[in-house]
């Protein structure tokens, strides 16, 4: 779930993952879901643009672009499954409470990743 803290939207996480349901979308409102809550997901492999055959480019941006926006790794419930920690480690998760699908905010971090989630840009992937 997503919160505001000092003008800077972070993500406050579950204590253990919850399917998506309709009660749960619900109290969004009236923002619209994903203004509200960011989704865990199985990694689509050869399915994501930003999947290069072995690696999450996008995981791999973010860690190279953004700066962390905490200093401690997140308690986080997923963290076993999770592709970003798998592949990038705790350099992931203290960017990863700033990463959002929907911001309102205008700063440079969000226009870092908004050029970081873009797989047609032409930063690093080195
Ligand atoms: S990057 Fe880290 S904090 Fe974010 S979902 Fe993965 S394990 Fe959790």
């Amino acid at each position: 779930m997503q919160q505001t803290v000092d003008g800077v939207q972070r993500l406050a996480y579950l204590d253990r993952p919850e399917p998506v349901r309709e009660d749960l979308l619900a109290l969004a409102k009236p923002l619209a879901p994903a203004q509200a809550f960011r989704f865990a997901a199985p990694c689509a492999k050869s399915g994501c643009s930003h999947f290069d055959g072995v690696d999450c480019r996008l995981a791999k941006r973010i860690v190279q672009q953004l700066d962390a926006g905490v200093d401690e790794i997140p308690q986080c419930a997923i963290r076993d499954d999770c592709r970003w920690w798998n592949q990038e480690g705790a350099a992931a998760c203290v960017r990863c409470p700033v990463i959002s699908t929907h911001s309102d905010v205008a700063s440079p971090q969000a226009e870092a990743l908004r050029i970081a989630a873009d797989p047609t840009s032409d930063v690093l992937d080195s």
